[in-house]
């Protein structure tokens, strides 16, 4: 069996300890042993064929060697001892033998390398190290286009570590490019990183999440340029990552709860504004509060008022300092964080407020150093006040307490209106008091003054008549009757206002009277009047009500007779009267006796209804109707007497109701 020389070399080569490697004239590789590999730190299946000048390039000027080859296989000479140095480190040098050798008629170099103990420890130690921490150490080889563009990397070293986060070993991916085991780097951004610190060589670091297997795996890496290449230096965070994320998300969650429970608390707080009574009592426990829910020393509520001088101050309207219900005080906005209030704004200055507002006398007598307020603002627009809270220490918890504040603020704008509306409602019900007693007074008066005039005008007319009256001729009697009559007509209108004017000052004694009697005994008084009307008057099952009975009997009379003298010419008048148990829609919930009056007349039009109970409004002519039109001012008088309200209901040509409403007691 022939053995070729080649291969007899190569057995050579296999055994020695040192690396050794055979090339073609051409440098490429055509044998090298594991030594070798794991000097140039290469997988022994991709060394095959490569150019050994290629191979070791990214870390030597490979232009020398390339020349000493040269001449080695020209002289077919032999070199002991060539040493070269590293691109990268003046510490890292590469010592070899090479010589030609002439085998099966070619001609071959034989490299052997030199290795010292040394250096062959310190490998070995950096080789464990490398293997065993928990740090991804790779590098990459930049690889160019035709345009010299970097269009990929390829992997020349890397530790188990990078190759592992993806289920692999780094015999499956040294001499592989990056685009064919780590394609995602060219989506999330670290392949441009990469080029960048080829070509800058500025060192850069970034934080990364790679998905595998749907897992997500994060990295934190840093690269350096290393001659044209990038070692990157990576570190699996994940459980770092993966713990910092569920801290973020448990805090996400506090904060969820936090602000749900803050939202319980601003709805408790305005739900409890409902208890807190009017006016003054609403303020203070309002602010009490505040005070008790946000711990502040002071909480205030204040109006803008005007000084003797014509400047705009502070009235507090009410005050908690510590806990409890201080007395009030004045004080000037100028100087102060009020000042900015009143101008419409938030303040907020949760510390350093005396540094702030150095002038402010408030603030240092009270000893402030926290202070957050809001402007009341009124109807108008207009800033009537401010709800302030005051701390002698920082005020930290501000979200919450400017929500109460907001809150408070708003209600108590409500409460201001309301405080308002309800002075200027008291005021005009006084004014309207005293004109209605002043009217009635002059009506009193008047009406009972101008009685002895009337009476002796009467007085004299009849005498005249019963003297005279045959002297008269038929002309000057029909004068006389006439002035008889308006004297007459007069006497009834005074009557009449002086019943209306004295109703308030007459006495007030409620009696429990039978309806049912009542209506008998007007029915009795009116008989002539119902005789020559030919009426009628149906009365169904009335009640017993307690009642003032003069002024009811007067009330019931009114109705009827207006029922009578409103009555079509050419019909009989029907006056029905009832009564029933209702619920007011008025005062809701209120239960009332409803007394209906109703008559089959000339009716009226609906829109007079509030009008015809005016006094003196007539809505039919004195020539066609007699009357006052003091009769159902009168009625209205007395209903509110008793505490009730009468209502009218008219159809033109078909009739009136009046409903009178009496409240159960
Ligand atoms: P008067 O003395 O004019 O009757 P009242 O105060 O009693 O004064 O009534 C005011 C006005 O209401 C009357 O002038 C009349 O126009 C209208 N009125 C009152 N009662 C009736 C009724 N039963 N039917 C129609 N109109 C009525």
């Amino acid at each position: 069996m022939s053995v070729s020389k080649t291969s007899t070399i190569e057995r050579i080569i296999a055994l020695a300890n040192e690396p050794m490697v055979l090339l073609d004239k051409d440098f490429a590789i055509l044998y090298a042993n594991a030594s070798f590999h794991i000097k140039f730190n290469l997988p022994e299946l991709a060394s095959k064929n490569r150019n050994f000048l290629e191979v070791i390039e990214s870390s030597f000027d490979t232009h020398p060697l390339k020349l000493l080859f040269w001449d080695v296989l020209k002289t077919k000479s032999i070199v002991k001892e060539y040493e070269i140095n590293s691109k990268n480190s003046e510490n890292n040098k590469i010592s070899f033998n090479v010589e030609a050798i002439e085998a099966d008629g070619e001609t071959f170099l034989l490299l052997a390398f030199n290795t010292n103990k040394e250096t062959e420890q310190l490998q070995s130690f950096l080789q464990s190290v490398l293997n065993s921490t928990n740090y991804g150490i790779a590098s990459y080889e930049a690889m160019y286009n035709n345009h010299g563009m970097i269009n990929d990397f390829r992997i020349t070293y890397t530790n188990p570590e990078v190759p592992r986060n993806f289920g692999l070993e780094p015999k499956d991916v040294i001499g592989k490019t990056c685009r064919e085991v780590y394609p995602g780097i060219f989506k999330n951004g670290i392949f441009e990183k990469m080029v960048k610190c080829v070509e800058t060589g500025l060192p850069d670091s970034y934080e990364i999440a790679a998905i595998h297997n749907n897992k997500t795996l994060w990295l934190n890496a840093t690269i350096e340029k290393a001659g044209n290449a990038v070692a990157v230096t990576s570190k699996n965070i994940t459980h770092e990552k993966t713990a910092a994320l569920e801290i973020e998300a448990i805090n996400a969650l506090l904060l969820n709860k936090n602000k749900e429970l803050e939202q319980q608390l601003l709805k408790e707080f305005s739900e409890s504004f409902y208890s807190y009574g009017n006016g003054e009592e609403f303020f203070s426990s309002l602010l009490l509060e505040i005070a008790t829910k946000t711990k502040m020393d002071y909480v205030l509520l204040g109006e803008v008022q005007l000084n003797e001088l014509g400047e705009e101050i502070i009235k507090s309207i009410s005050v908690i300092a510590f806990g409890e219900i201080a007395d009030n005080f004045k004080y000037p906005i100028k100087d102060g964080p009020c000042d900015e209030v009143i101008k419409g704004h938030y303040a907020c200055h949760p510390r350093d407020s005396q540094k702030l507002f150095p002038e402010s006398k408030t603030l240092s007598d009270l000893n402030v150093e926290g202070y957050i307020a809001y402007p009341l603002v009124g109807s108008s627009g207009k800033v009537i006040g401010l709800i302030s809270v005051l701390h002698q220490s920082e005020i930290h918890d501000i979200a919450y307490i400017e929500s109460l504040l907001r809150i408070a603020a708003k209600r108590s704008e409500i409460e201001f209106e309301r405080l308002q509306n309800e002075k200027l409602l008291e005021m005009k019900n006084k004014e309207l008091e005293r004109q209605n007693v002043e009217l009635a007074s002059f009506a009193y008066i008047s009406s009972h003054d101008l009685q002895e005039p009337l009476r002796k005008i009467q007085l004299f007319a009849s005498r005249i008549l019963f003297k005279e009256k045959a002297n008269f001729s038929d002309s000057s009697l029909a004068y006389f009757q006439s002035i008889t009559n308006a004297a007459n007509r007069m006497q009834n209108l005074i009557e009449s206002l002086l019943n209306y004017s004295s109703m308030d000052a007459s006495e007030i004694h409620f009696v429990p009277t039978d309806l049912n009697t009542a209506i008998d005994d007007i029915k009795n008084n009116m008989t002539d009047i119902l005789e020559k009307k030919n009426a009628r008057v149906e009365v169904g099952k009335l009640p017993t009500l307690s009642v003032i009975p003069i002024q009811f009997q007067q009330l019931l009379t009114n109705l009827i007779s207006n029922g009578l003298k409103y009555s079509k010419p050419d019909v009989p008048p029907v006056i029905k009267i009832d009564a029933e148990l209702v619920t007011s829609e008025e005062l809701v919930g209120k239960q009332f006796w409803k007394l209906d009056i109703a008559d089959n007349g000339i009716g009226f039009p609906q829109e007079y209804e509030q009008q015809i109970f005016e006094l003196f409004k007539r809505l039919h002519g004195k020539s066609d109707y007699e009357g006052t039109g003091i009769g159902l001012a009168i009625c209205k008088k007395i209903v509110q007497k008793h505490d009730g309200f009468i209502r009218a209901q008219g159809i033109p040509g078909v009739g009136s109701i009046f409903s009178i409403y009496l409240p159960v007691v």
